[in-house]
């Protein structure tokens, strides 16, 4: 199988749009979403609906959870929590009763999918290192984990052997019997690296190797539509510098 994995959109029709187009010719027989479908930008309902329609399986982000469920708010920051309740306004019951029926994590080929840490997947809590990562690895029995939540692409490995971790620096990367992996194919819509392209990983099962792809999207287009909105104006203006 080959597979397109895409994570944190945040409402950001014009790069998942661009996400979708560029996985059509990357031959996938499916594509998973790692949650955070919605928040900080302007397109809640139509990115529902695409992740609906075009991926086989989605897990539950820390936005689309508390788009439905009041009790992790208090951990939001303002801004967030005023994009978020913005959300919450926009979004039909048919909606918000998707976004609460999605699974915290999901078993998927040979992998494990959950937007924020394997080990305690409802702390939301961030792996940024090969120091964080190695926490997490206990947290799973597959021989890969895929991730969202930084915004950042990552490759970690563990070996089997003495338990050493690291991190790939490569876009592809093969990913070795004996070692374990946690994978971020960083965010499509709200991309935090430097680079604004929009983010996803293909990860192709029977040859072991996972590809880190960026696309250039119309990213004035989609900060427009925040500022529009009235959302605030730090969300719009992120996008072209991918901060
Ligand atoms: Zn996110």
């Amino acid at each position: 199988m080959r597979y397109g994995i895409i994570a944190d959109i945040h409402s950001n029709l014009e790069a998942l749009e661009k996400v979708l187009s560029a996985l059509e010719g990357e031959n996938v027989d499916e594509i998973l979403c790692l949650g955070d479908i919605v928040g900080y930008g302007a397109d809640p309902s139509e990115c529902i609906r695409l992740v609906r329609e075009k991926c086989a399986a989605a897990v539950c982000g820390n936005h689309d959870y508390a788009a439905v469920n009041a009790d992790i708010r208090e951990y939001f920051n303002p801004d967030a929590l005023e994009a978020l309740l913005w959300t919450e306004d926009r979004l039909n019951k048919e909606e918000k009763s998707y976004l609460a029926g999605l699974d915290i994590q999901k078993s998927a080929g040979d992998f494990l999918m959950v937007h924020s840490s394997p080990l305690f997947p409802k702390e939301w809590s961030y792996i940024y290192t090969a120091v964080d990562a190695r926490k997490h690895f206990p947290g799973f029995d597959e021989g890969a984990c895929f991730v969202g939540h930084t915004h950042i692409p990552a490759v970690f490995f563990c070996s089997e052997k003495n338990g050493s971790c690291g991190f790939s620096p490569e876009e592809r990367v093969f990913l070795p019997p004996g070692m374990r992996h946690i994978i971020n194919p960083g965010s499509v819509g709200q991309p935090r690296d430097g680079n604004p392209g929009a983010s996803f990983a293909v990860y192709d099962e029977a040859a072991r190797e996972v590809e880190i792809i960026r696309v250039p999207y119309d990213a004035g287009s989609a900060s427009k539509k925040i500022l529009e909105a009235g959302l605030p104006d730090k969300f719009a203006l992120r996008l072209e510098g991918g901060e």
